[in-house]
């Protein structure tokens, strides 16, 4: 797996946020997933985009908790290792299905994961955030997609509760 395929996998997880309370999907139609395709190097075809769409619910579920790994099996349909012979020895080449090659190429990304780094792929900690980190940190103690925002938001509301005043009644 590549870097890129790790960054394709969290940002096909992260495209639907919740912005100012309201659930948003960045890859809403067609035209805006094939925009979305295209500059994650993916071939952008509609089909491309509906098993994106597809993937991407079945992916949420499982790091969520809420789904099983056997629905990705129909997303790896038809993928398969080519070898061929370069200058010193066997050179293998990963060949995707047409019309799922993103989202093929997403649960490819997401089984590396949980075979080279297990528990590191988590949703963001925040209930009310609906985005997705890859924890890289040698203790294994990231729990926000973002520090800068939903790690300070609720360190901000515990410190909050903690200074309030306790009610007496
Ligand atoms: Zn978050």
């Amino acid at each position: 797996m590549t870097e890129a395929d790790e960054t394709l996998l969290l940002d096909l997880l992260n495209t639907t946020p919740v912005v100012d309370g309201t659930r948003q999907d960045l890859l809403s139609d067609a035209g805006a997933g094939r925009r979305w395709l295209t500059a994650h190097g993916q071939p952008s075809s509609e089909a491309e985009w509906r098993t994106a769409l597809g993937v991407r619910a079945a992916l949420q579920d499982i790091v969520r908790g809420d789904g099983t790994p056997a629905s990705l099996a129909p997303f790896v349909e038809g993928v398969f290792s080519r070898a061929s012979f370069g200058e010193n020895g066997v050179a293998w080449t990963v060949e995707l299905p047409k019309g799922r090659s993103a989202a093929a190429r997403a649960v490819l990304a997401w089984d590396a994961l949980r075979v080279s780094h297990p528990g590191r792929l988590r949703p963001c900690a925040n209930p009310e955030c609906r985005l997705f980190l890859i924890d890289h940190s040698k203790p294994n103690s990231a729990r926000w997609c973002s520090m800068a925002v939903c790690g300070n938001r609720l360190k901000a509301r515990r410190h909050y509760q903690r200074t309030r005043p306790a009610r007496e009644d």
